[in-house]
């Protein structure tokens, strides 16, 4: 295992520190909706600025296509200043004279925030001009943004190739669990994947059965997996066309000494609808008018029997239609206890992807895992297997 360097190894007392950071958060008429990810940049900003630093925040905002006054990252410095307690200024643009000016007014332990780095075409093209327009105003380079390393762009990779570049805290807790989860884990490691559907996540199941001993199989992608293997799956979701694939991922299974759990049972409703009339059948019967719209009780015994067997869990996607009670039982049920083994010190639990952190906030048990990641795309492409590009670039 290769080890990332980190603020440990950063001398950054009076400074430049170019940091990057996720600041792309929700918005509503002009306010922050919900502050968990400047919450989560905060610690590495403390901890520049108290050590002497001058931290020079970099991030991108929505999806601009050239300036755009709308995506301006302005009412979020004021939230940021807000959350940490003391004033951030901010910079009209993250590079040229406005950028200089503005980092050249910095004394040490002061914050600044730069413009959407989105408003240049140079970031997403990792342009190494724009680089370097970047790079002049810094002298330290700490990626803080594991959600956005997955992308090869300016401010997430190519400054890290030119400046002496560093992991900030919260990509450090990121990457030591992401370690524990999947790289290096303790094993038996067991993968739950749920959710929608297959065709989003075929890459991700077919890195994770060379990788674990046995991978737990729900929500409507089961079905697709039900239905290859021959079994009536009435009218629930399914992508019908893919059973080949499915067959073929068991099979890699087989070959990888990969245990398969799909549910032997499933909640079945004649419609997705909250309350709607319900009734649970084996995973043999189930009823031709019927969808299956969470997994079955006997099911759920099953997954938590694995978990029991592991020392190590993945989990990504829902069990069932958790948005609508009571088709959220199973996943409650799995994550509560996944969560008490957890609080045991028996089980070293890693979470992520968008609808997992909801479902498991739903259940109440986001903070009794050892990590959960709100990084969407960073976190499935990690799960997939890939390298992520601006992770790559920290390793020491
Ligand atoms: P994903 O974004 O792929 O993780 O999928 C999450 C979505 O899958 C959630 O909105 C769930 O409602 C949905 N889902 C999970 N199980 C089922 C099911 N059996 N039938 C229909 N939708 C499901």
């Amino acid at each position: 295992m290769t080890a990332f360097r980190t603020l440990d190894q950063a001398d950054v007392k009076g400074k430049r520190v170019l940091v990057r950071v996720d600041l792309n958060v929700p918005m509503e008429n002009g306010r922050v909706t919900d502050a968990t990810r400047i919450e989560r940049v905060l610690p590495t900003i403390r901890e520049i600025a108290d050590k002497g630093g001058k931290v020079i925040l970099l991030a991108h905002f929505g999806r601009p296509k050239g300036r755009d006054p709308k995506e301006s990252l302005k009412p979020v410095a004021e939230a940021v200043s807000q959350h940490l307690g003391k004033p951030v200024a901010f910079a009209d643009d993250c590079i040229g004279e406005a950028a200089s000016h503005a980092v050249n007014a910095l004394n040490k332990g002061e914050v600044l925030l730069l413009e959407n780095t989105r408003f240049h075409a140079g970031e997403e093209k990792n342009d190494p001009a724009f680089v370097q327009d970047l790079a002049k105003l810094g002298d330290l380079y700490v990626n803080d943004a594991f959600s956005a390393a997955h992308r090869a762009h300016a401010s997430t990779e190519g400054l890290a190739r030119v400046l002496p570049s560093y992991a900030g805290r919260t990509m450090q807790a990121e990457l030591d669990a992401l370690t524990k989860g999947l790289e290096s884990p303790k094993r038996p490691v067991v993968a739950i994947v749920g959710g929608a559907k297959v065709s989003t996540k075929i890459d991700l199941l077919e890195n994770l059965v060379t990788r674990v001993d046995a991978l737990v199989i729900g929500g409507g992608m089961a079905n697709t997996f039900v239905h290859a293997t021959g079994l009536g799956i009435g009218k629930s979701l399914a992508e019908k066309d893919l059973a080949a694939t499915a067959l073929r991922i068991i099979e890699k299974a087989r070959d990888a000494n990969c245990a398969i759990i799909l549910p032997v049972d499933g909640v079945c409703a004649y419609e997705f609808k909250a309350g709607a009339e319900n009734h649970t059948y084996g995973i043999d019967a189930i009823p031709e008018d019927r969808m299956i719209l969470d997994v079955g009780s006997q099911s759920v015994e099953r997954v938590n029997a694995a978990i029991n067997d592991a020392a190590t869990l993945v989990w990504n996607g829902p069990l069932g239609a958790f948005e609508i009670a009571p088709f959220d039982q199973g996943t409650v049920a799995a994550a509560r206890h996944a969560a008490q083994r957890t609080k045991e010190g028996k089980l070293v639990s890693v979470a992520g992807g968008g609808d997992t952190v909801a479902a498991l906030n739903h259940a109440g048990v986001a903070d009794s895992f050892t990590y959960v990641s709100t990084a969407g795309g960073a976190f499935l492409e990690w799960m997939e297997g890939k390298a992520l590009p601006g992770v790559e670039a920290l390793r020491a």
